[in-house]
Order: C-alpha cells, then sequence, then structure tokens
C-alpha cells in the first residue's frame, strides 16, 4: 500500500467550463484493467460545464452548494450536498453552480477502454439553457 501522492489543483480549460472551475485530482488508475478515477471539482457562482457525456456513466456526489444538473431534454436538476446524482452512458449534461454561490462535487466515473473516449466534449451550455429552471 501507499500514500497517495499529492497532484495539484488545475483550472479547467475554457474550452470545456464557462467561468471559474478548478478540479483537484483524487485517484486515478494505476494498472491497466483499472478504470475508476474521480476528482473534486469546484465551481465559482456561474460557473458550469460544457455539454458532454461519458462513456461508461459519472456519478457526482454534491459535497457543498447546491448543484444544477440540466440533460437535453430541458430538465435541469438540483441537488443538495449528501446526494449523488447518476449520469448513464452517453447521456448528454452538464452540471455547475448556481448564479449566487459556489458548489463542489465529487466525480467519480470509469474510463473507456480508450482513455481518450471516457468524455466526449461538446458545445457551451448557453445562458438560456442554464437559467431554464
Ligand atoms: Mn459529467
Amino acid at each position: 500500500m501507499n500514500v497517495e501522492p499529492r497532484v495539484p489543483t488545475v483550472k479547467n480549460p475554457p474550452e470545456q467550463f464557462t467561468g471559474d472551475v478548478w478540479f483537484d485530482p483524487i485517484f486515478a488508475p494505476h494498472d491497466a484493467d483499472q478504470r475508476m478515477s474521480g476528482g473534486l471539482v469546484r465551481f465559482a457562482p456561474g460557473a458550469r460545464t460544457a455539454w458532454h457525456s461519458h462513456a461508461r456513466g459519472q456519478y457526482l456526489r454534491v459535497t457543498e452548494g447546491t448543484a444544477l444538473i440540466g440533460t437535453r431534454d430541458g430538465t435541469v436538476v438540483e441537488a443538495l450536498p449528501g446526494q449523488t446524482v447518476y449520469t448513464p452512458p452517453g447521456e448528454e449534461h452538464w452540471h455547475g453552480a448556481t448564479e449566487d454561490c459556489f458548489m463542489q462535487h465529487l466525480a467519480l466515473l470509469e474510463g473507456a477502454d480508450d482513455p481518450t473516449e471516457t468524455t466526449t466534449w461538446l458545445e457551451h451550455v448557453t445562458d438560456a439553457e442554464y437559467g431554464r429552471r
């Protein structure tokens, strides 16, 4: 066993996020037959991901603030600390903070056979889509 090395916080890229979002990697696969990875994601007020999907789905565990999770049918779900939201494989969605408060969630997912296909990034979420609730 080992204590995993500390990995620096990174700021998520503007191509895939609106507003300020920071990512702390928590764990990643050690071996070729491992798939699970996780991180802590912090969103500034109003910040959100672009539209995207995950090849093997994703679990989001809210740890602070109110998370907004939107899907293509126009639904925007609110999730509170202690709640876990599941997005199935291939479902296009976004996640973010409310306009008035920071939000933090754990993001837990399994990698695709080709790691570049784990997450498919799409267009940014418009203000109209973000405000739809
Ligand atoms: Mn996601």
